[in-house]
């Protein structure tokens, strides 16, 4: 199926289609279909706001769409900046600030006590208001300072718990403890979608995508969390 991605972000962009490319659809974006807008992020969930954002864009173009809201929640800022993530340090997605506000808030904080997660709300909308929503989160925890190119937003200050093996594709396929302690940003594209929030999102979502599309009595469906498991762990 072909979808709209309902994303401003170009490396959040980048994910979803090369995420979705493998599991058989294909994804424009909102410049492809010519459609410059702002979707107002009010909701009080990722879910809720994932769910806006797709249903905004659908209702513009009448097509199919899928939106992420993701973030970021760290245990010693009690959750924060959770969906606030875009806009930590007072403007909305200026990545150098927002990781610098967020090192600074963890300053003289031990390695222990910097567990975090990022976490992905994915949702599909469709014409008619009948939408699926999935969610898929990573653990691990926010470095001492950034490393790494690859990736967008917080990527170098976020350090996996585990990572994916170099060639191959499938999340939960490949995965191993990080003990080279790898930043998201040092991963390749297949090492971060091995394990990320979003791919697990995206896996999730994309188990049930054929039933829910066939079967029309499904109007509004939010599937439980999808936690980064591992090898079956
Ligand atoms: P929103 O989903 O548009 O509200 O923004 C999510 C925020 O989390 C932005 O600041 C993104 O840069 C950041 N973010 C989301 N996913 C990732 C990721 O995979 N790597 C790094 N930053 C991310």
């Amino acid at each position: 199926m072909e979808f709209v991605a309902a994303t401003n972000n170009a490396g959040k962009l980048k994910e979803i289609e090369r995420i979705l490319t493998r599991a058989g659809h294909t994804c424009k974006s909102l410049q492809e279909i010519n459609l410059e807008v702002d979707v107002e992020e009010n909701g009080a969930s990722f879910a809720e706001n994932a769910c806006i954002k797709a249903r905004e864009i659908c209702r513009l173009c009448g097509k199919p769409t899928i939106a992420d809201d993701s973030g970021l929640e760290v245990d010693f800022l009690n959750g924060e900046p959770g969906i606030f993530t875009a806009r930590y340090c007072g403007v909305h997605g200026n990545d150098e600030a927002n990781n610098d506000k967020l090192l600074q808030n963890l300053q003289g904080v031990p390695k222990q006590q910097r567990g975090a997660r990022f976490v992905s709300a994915v949702c599909v909308y469709l014409p008619g208001g009948r939408y699926l929503t999935a969610m898929g989160a990573c653990n691990g925890y926010i470095g001492f300072e950034r490393r790494g190119t690859n990736g967008f937003g917080y990527d170098p200050i976020f350090y996996p718990t585990y990572v994916g093996t170099p060639g191959i594709t499938c999340w939960g396929e490949g995965v191993f403890s990080n003990t080279e302690d790898k930043s998201y940003a040092e991963l390749s594209a297949e090492q971060k979608d091995a394990i990320s929030h979003r791919a697990a999102a995206m896996q999730a979502l994309s188990r049930e995508l054929d039933g829910f599309l066939t079967d029309e009595s499904r109007r509004s469906v939010v599937l439980p969390f999808c936690a980064a498991h591992v090898n079956g762990k």
